[in-house]
């Protein structure tokens, strides 16, 4: 009897456990039918056929076609990598993320076994003996960094160099490493992605190397544009997502592009409350923000499939262009924005700014409109704009930005004449000498444009050369531990402080209790994280300060990776958290080109080198009490230059000291300091 009262009680379970095994095999089962789908299926022979026969192609295939997702897994099940790993890089960390997660899943696998990822400060992979990770997931910076330790990736097999048309400056420079590491490793395969049409200098590039083409599928799309340019592309993006949404039928979710997070945060809370406002007049609205600072698991809400009555509305930025494909959309929004990296050379000058896109990501931007059914591209910018002020192509990211910490990778790869690399696009000559030059100030080449030994621990630590070398040198201030955290949060802080709009008072006397005008930002933003510390991270403190937890926790991870990092690169810990003074002369030995003085009008500052007009950013804590000097993390360009990040240099000594050969005591002296000079001298 007992037998038959046990089979009741298991049957319902084993049924439950049925049902369940036949949704999964279902899933598996749609999973395999869209892998197959895909356009580069058709192609896997002769794809893994082509590989197998050249050491380099150029692959090209139009976004959504499986480049980024299916090949790895081809090169995988073929055993083309002979036992050695698959690197596929790509130049945002979101990508490489949300791909990793995709290609598990597809595999049936927890991410972090076969299938993992690699980004700065954070990594799932496995490294069990009997179990390696074998497809790996990696930013094109992290890559470059795994070069430095491994110069010829002797465990990899496969290098996947993808989105190679985003000319990003670290994967022109893997191209360029690549290309190199083929002809000293016959067993070493390299795979150029791109996505777009332009293969030929690539190919050139590349050994004149074969181009395999997926012929792609896109339906057809219709564009509109303004009739009349836009004063406000986020007012005018809100009122055609709302037209769409009200006048076309369901299914056909929003794909929106815009600039980063602020805007994208701000978009959304507008058109979420105007939702609201219509209520049931108007079908479901999902918002889903999707930028490269979101965490992983709101990202991955993104591709979750729209419930029938619903209108999904993706804001995102150029993330979606080509790197992540989302099923589904049948319309874009275009603000024909990007943010993009400036660098001027002569100054020193370095800023994010929104710039126009290029004809061929609007392109992109209108292709991802046409993967489900026909569909339709909202351009807020007029048809005249479009032809005649945006430039065809974009400019590849070595030829605009800062190049420091490439020349410095390079050096530390033993590279020396950088003047005759075989860049794939040279970056300007006078890029390369400020940037030779730079490293020069920094201690991390010597007078012939050796390598140092400081030089080479900087190259060790993925952060900025400048923050890089300020870690150094708080290690012979004896305060690492400080600088560590300050670094850590400098690279997180952009949505720390909340300031709901009904609450705004409270919000700024919370603030408040953390400032130090004397440290300055810098110095302020230790005290939070150390009081957050001493308040066992708990979240109603957060609440209670009016500070965003998440960001907090992100700071967290981030200065444990710099923990560890240190121990690698044999700085210990030290802490030293009285003496203020010793932590800013440690940032000054890392970012004295960036010093501005006041103007003698005293409503704004001056860089030091240069003499270019910059502001305090209204967020800064030092807006009130104005030092004569100051040194600054970062410019940010909206309507003038905005000093973000500052702290106050009590004494011009102290830039002298940290870059004797960046500053001549007379120029110093120049700014009316000679009396304190001579003071603080003896
Ligand atoms: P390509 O690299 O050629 O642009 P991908 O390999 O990225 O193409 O995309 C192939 C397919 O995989 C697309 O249909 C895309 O929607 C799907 N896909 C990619 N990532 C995810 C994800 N995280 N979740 C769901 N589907 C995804
Ligand atoms: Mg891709």
């Amino acid at each position: 009897d007992w037998n038959s009262d046990a089979l009741r009680r298991i049957d319902p379970e084993k049924q439950q456990l049925e049902q369940r095994l036949n949704a999964a095999e279902q899933k598996a089962k749609s999973i395999e039918d869209v892998r197959k789908s895909l356009p580069v299926y058709q192609y896997r022979d002769q794809l893994l056929a082509a590989i197998e026969e050249h050491p380099v192609i150029v692959l090209i295939g139009e976004t959504g076609s499986g480049k980024t997702t299916q090949i790895s897994q081809f090169c995988l099940e073929a055993g083309l990598n002979r036992g050695k790993k698959i690197m596929v890089t790509q130049p945002r960390r979101v990508a490489a993320m949300s791909v990793a997660a995709r290609v598990a899943e597809e595999r049936g696998e927890q991410l972090g076994r076969t299938v993992g990822y690699r980004v700065r400060f954070d990594e799932k992979i496995s490294t069990s003996a009997s179990n390696p990770t074998m497809l790996e997931y990696v930013t094109d910076g992290l890559a470059l960094q795994l070069i430095l330790s491994s110069p010829s990736l002797d465990e990899y097999g496969i290098l996947l160099v993808d989105e190679a048309h985003e000319r990003a400056i670290n994967s022109d420079i893997l191209l360029a490493i690549a290309k190199d590491l083929v002809k000293h490793r016959p067993d070493f395969k390299v795979i150029v992605s791109s996505a777009t049409v332009n293969a030929q200098a690539f190919s050139s590039y590349m050994h004149d190397c074969p181009i395999f083409s997926v012929p792609g599928r896109s339906f057809k799309i219709e564009s509109f544009f303004s009739s009349q340019p836009e004063a406000n592309y986020l007012s005018a993006a809100a009122s055609v997502i709302f037209q769409i949404h009200i006048s076309q039928e369901l299914p056909g979710d929003i794909l929106v592009f815009l600039t980063g997070e602020e805007e994208i945060v701000s978009l959304a809370e507008t058109i979420t409350e105007t939702a609201k406002k219509l209520g049931g007049k108007v079908p479901e609205m999902i918002v889903r923000p999707l930028y490269a600072s979101l965490p992983a698991s709101e990202q991955q809400k993104v591709f979750e499939p729209t419930p029938t009555k619903a209108r999904k509305v993706i804001l995102a930025t150029n993330i979606a262009e080509t790197s992540l494909t989302i099923d589904g959309c049948k319309y874009v929004v275009d603000s024909g924005y990007s943010k993009e990296n400036f660098y001027e050379p002569k100054t020193g000058m370095e800023s994010l700014v929104v710039t126009p896109i290029s004809r061929a990501s609007a392109q992109q931007r209108a292709g991802r409109a046409g993967r489900v059914g026909p569909g339709k591209c909202f351009r807020l910018y007029t048809r005249w704009s479009f032809y005649n002020e945006l430039e065809a192509e974009p400019v590849p990211e070595i030829q605009r930005a800062n190049v420091t910490a490439t020349v410095l990778k390079l050096s530390s790869l033993g590279i020396r004449d950088l003047l005759h690399f075989d860049w794939f696009s040279p970056p300007s000559t006078s890029a390369i000498i400020k940037a030779l030059e730079d490293l020069y100030s920094l201690g991390a080449l010597n007078e012939l444009g050796v390598l140092t030994t400081i030089g080479r621990k900087m190259a060790d630590i993925p952060v900025s050369p400048e923050l890089a070398r300020v870690i150094l040198a708080a290690d012979e201030f004896g305060c690492v531990e400080e600088v560590l955290t300050i670094v850590a949060m400098l690279q997180e802080s952009g949505s720390l402080w909340l300031r709901p709009r009904d609450k705004k008072m409270y919000a700024s006397a919370a603030h408040r209790r953390f400032v130090s005008t004397e440290g300055g930002d810098f110095l302020t933003l230790l005290n939070v994280f150390n009081a957050w510390t001493e308040s066992e991270f708990d979240l109603n403190w957060c609440a209670e300060n009016y500070l965003q937890p998440k960001v907090l926790n992100r700071v967290r991870d981030v200065r444990d990776q710099l923990v560890k990092l240190c121990d690698r690169v044999e700085v210990p810990l030290s802490s030293n958290p009285s003496d203020h003074v010793k932590i800013r002369k440690s940032f000054c030995r890392g970012f004295f080109a960036k010093a501005a003085r006041l103007s003698r009008g005293g409503d704004s500052y001056r860089t030091i080198h240069g003499s270019n007009s910059v502001f305090l950013h209204p967020s800064s804590v030092l807006t009130e009490v104005r030092p004569k000097i100051c040194v600054y993390y970062e410019l940010v360009l909206t309507s003038k230059e905005y000093m973000r990040n500052c702290f106050p240099v009590d004494d011009p000594q102290w830039l002298l000291e940290a870059a004797p050969h960046a500053y001549k005591k007379e120029d110093l002296e120049k700014l009316g300091w000679d009396k304190k000079m001579g003071k603080t001298k003896g």
